[in-house]
This record gives C-alpha cells, structure tokens and sequence, in this order.
C-alpha cells in the first residue's frame, strides 16, 4: 500500500507519473492520496488554494485509475498535520500489510526538519521517487542521523520537471498550462478562478 501525501495545490503530471511508477516498481495494490491541510513546514502564505480546492482536483486527476484512491483525512482534521500522524490514521483505514509512504527526492533530503522522522520511518518506508533538481546520491547527514535509514527506498522514475510553484506562477500570469496537469484539473483551475485565472487576461483559446 502507497501513502501520497502533499499540497497538491494544484496536483500535476510530475505527481502522477511518479505514484502510477513506485506503484508498478513497488507491485502496490493501491495509492492512498492524502491531500493536505497546510502542511507545518510549509510557510501558510505559500498554500494559494482552498483545501476543498485542491481535494476536488486530486479527486478530478485518479479517476479512472483503478488503483489511486482519495483520502479525506487531512481534509477534514481542519489543522495541520504532521505525517507521523498521519500515516497511522491511514492505515487504520485501509486493509494493507506493507506500507509506503511516496515522496519526491526533494522531500527526502529534508528529513530531517520533519516531525520524529524516525517514528515515521516506523510506520511507513519512504520512497525516494527521483525529481529533476534532486540529486539523493548523497544522503549520509541522514545516514549519520536516523535509526532507521534503512528503511528510506529510491524508486528511479521518468523525470517530469513541473512543480505546482510553477504552475501557479503561470496561471497567475495568465500562460496556458494545459498538458502540465490533467484536463479536468485545467478544468478546475479556470472554472473557480483559482491561482488568479481568469483576471482578466485570456489564458486559453476558452478566453
Ligand atoms: P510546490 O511547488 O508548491 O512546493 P510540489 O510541486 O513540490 O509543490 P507537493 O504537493 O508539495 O508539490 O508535492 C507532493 C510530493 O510530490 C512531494 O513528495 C514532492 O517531492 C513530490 N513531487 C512533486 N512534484 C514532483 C515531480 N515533478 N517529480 C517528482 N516528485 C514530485
């Protein structure tokens, strides 16, 4: 079983590429993605949209896809959650044996600023996915540092360069991000007018 947790503000292909990758690598039954609150090491100002914003894209981008699911407990904690936290409510939820909680490169470098990584190893080995600009051939201030190092597993996947900082920033300046996120996804943003689409600047041949 695969625990996703992030932002998703908004969900993109970089993060879909890599959960349907560790999944087929891995041999997961299922991805649980868990749409955060605002995350505690994320600064507030830099989450843009709502929560239930960003859950109803997450939900927009797995259908279809047998084995991603959604799950509303961040959602609905209406506060910050920490994932040591976290992943044991996830797994209260759902039947699995072997649990792993997917990240990017990036993440996994910060480790160590997390909330009792150690404790979170223990629930849930990480997976290290690759992300261009990540470089994690080197991880010994983690290796000097956590009991269980051992338990953090690099998952080579095509290398998607979008992150949702970039996404924003476009939709704000009124470029077209479409084929970057799922159609429905697009969809969403324009329709809400999230990440400041649609103030007054024509964004796609939908004006
Ligand atoms: P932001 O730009 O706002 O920081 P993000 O694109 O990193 O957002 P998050 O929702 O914060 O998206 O990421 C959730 C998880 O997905 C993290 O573990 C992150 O490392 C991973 N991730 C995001 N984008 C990619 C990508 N393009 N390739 C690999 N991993 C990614």
């Amino acid at each position: 079983m695969g625990i996703f947790g992030g932002t998703f503000d908004p969900i993109h292909h970089g993060h879909l590429v890599i959960a349907e990758q560790v999944a087929d690598v891995l041999g997961l039954e299922c991805v649980i993605f868990v749409p955060g609150g605002v995350p505690p090491h994320k600064d507030f100002a830099s989450v843009k949209a709502p929560v239930e914003d960003r859950y109803a894209m997450v939900e927009a981008a797995v259908k279809g896809n047998g084995r991603f699911v959604v799950d509303r407990v961040e959602v609905d904690a209406g506060r910050a959650m920490y994932s040591v936290e976290t992943v044991p409510l996830v797994k209260e939820r759902y039947e699995g044996e072997e649990w792993f909680f997917v990240s990017g490169a990036d993440e996994v470098s910060n480790l160590l600023s997390w909330r009792d990584p150690d404790g979170f190893l223990a629930e849930a080995r990480m997976v290290a996915a690759t992300r261009p600009g990540y470089d994690i051939s080197n991880l010994d201030h983690l290796a000097a540092e956590l009991k269980n190092f051992d338990r953090i597993v690099p998952v080579e996947c095509t290398r998607v360069d979008i992150s949702a900082t970039t996404i924003r920033q476009m939709v704000a300046d009124g470029k077209s991000v479409r084929y970057l996120v799922p159609e429905a996804v697009h969809e969403i943003i324009h329709d809400r007018g999230l990440y400041g689409a649609g103030d007054g600047v024509a964004v796609d041949a939908r004006g």
